[in-house]
């Protein structure tokens, strides 16, 4: 199944002649998810080949302007071209007050139905095979950070095995593939006696983290990413400026990736004063070697975890 991540932008504040500001998209199973919408989020989604079109959900970490102000101009454009699919768009506090903001400052009623949806901490998103999970940050306003999880695969599913038993295929099929006991007229049919447990998989896991102080509280939801992309906005020289204006340090997100026991790390988010980013980059892989910066339009392709048991473990 496949999984990409999209980095449509990397600055913060003010974009510059070579990055964009920050916006990052998912693709999963041909749905779109889009973490928040920076101003030129369309252009750089048209130059990345994804489409602003299939965005199933928009996801703000918070409201500042250099995280918020692509929504105007993308829901005139969805209008323009007659999308009649619903649109959920997830905030903080005041989320429907802001878009209803955009949609002013756009001029527009949509064609199309938006649902806006306060976040909260936990599960905000569920469907068949991943749920994306919220958790605050530390910012000096109320901000977000997300978890995207696909479903663990318990085991390989033994069909034959299944309808030997005496289990009609259908849904009781599934229910046995997510660890689930079904009945049979009197008999129970265990998930151990059709799935084969050393066949399991780990589904991945994806985190976004913008704009926030390092902290312990949230590390316990980004635990084991495949992929942590965090907020990097200074060096580590500019550290009393990093802690005034609740942003990280390159080498903080590294000691988060690594505290986390994460595989890899994308800094992203850059402050403006940065030409170079080699410097960012150093100083993160001391810490924590796996380090990526997130360009511009590179696009990341998450394979699938390699077949492990872990059921028992
Ligand atoms: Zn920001
Ligand atoms: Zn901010």
């Amino acid at each position: 199944m496949e999984l990409k991540l999209y980095f449509l932008g990397s600055s913060c504040s003010a974009p510059t002649k070579e990055r964009n500001l920050t916006s990052i998209a998912l693709q999963f199973k041909g749905n779109v998810f889009l973490f928040d919408c920076a101003e030129g989020t369309q252009q750089q989604m048209m130059r990345a080949d994804i489409s602003y079109m299939k965005i199933d959900s928009i996801f703000f970490s918070h409201f500042h302007a250099d995280h918020f102000l692509g929504l105007p101009g993308l829901l005139a454009t969805m209008n323009m071209y007659e999308r009649d699919s619903l649109l959920r768009i997830f905030g903080p506090r005041r989320v429907e007050e802001k878009v209803k903001l955009a949609l002013k400052i756009a001029g527009l009623k949509p064609l199309f139905d938006i649902e806006c949806i306060e976040l909260k901490e936990g599960i905000v998103l569920k469907e068949k095979g991943f749920y994306i999970k919220a958790f605050k940050l530390e910012h000096n306003t109320e901000c977000f950070g997300f978890t995207f999880k696909e479903e663990d695969k318990l085991g390989k599913f033994m069909r034959e095995k299944a309808i030997a038993l005496g289990v009609p295929v259908g849904p009781l099929f599934s229910k046995l593939q997510q660890g689930k006991a079904v009945h049979i007229g009197k008999r129970i049919i265990k998930p151990e006696q059709v799935l084969d447990y050393d066949k399991g998989r780990r589904g991945r896991k994806i985190s976004i983290v913008l704009d926030t102080r390092p902290s312990e509280k949230y590390i316990k939801h980004i635990k084991h990413s495949d992929v942590l992309v965090h907020e990097a906005v200074f060096a580590s020289d500019l550290m009393e400026r990093a802690i005034e204006t609740f942003h990280s340090t390159a080498k903080e997100a590294a000691e988060i990736a690594k505290k986390a026991e994460c595989k890899k790390l994308y800094l992203t988010h850059f402050s403006t004063r940065y030409k170079n980013l080699g410097k960012l980059l150093s100083e993160a892989r001391e810490v924590f070697q796996n380090t990526y910066i997130a360009k511009d339009l590179l696009v990341e392709s998450l394979p699938l975890n390699p077949e492990e048991r872990i059921v028992g473990r």
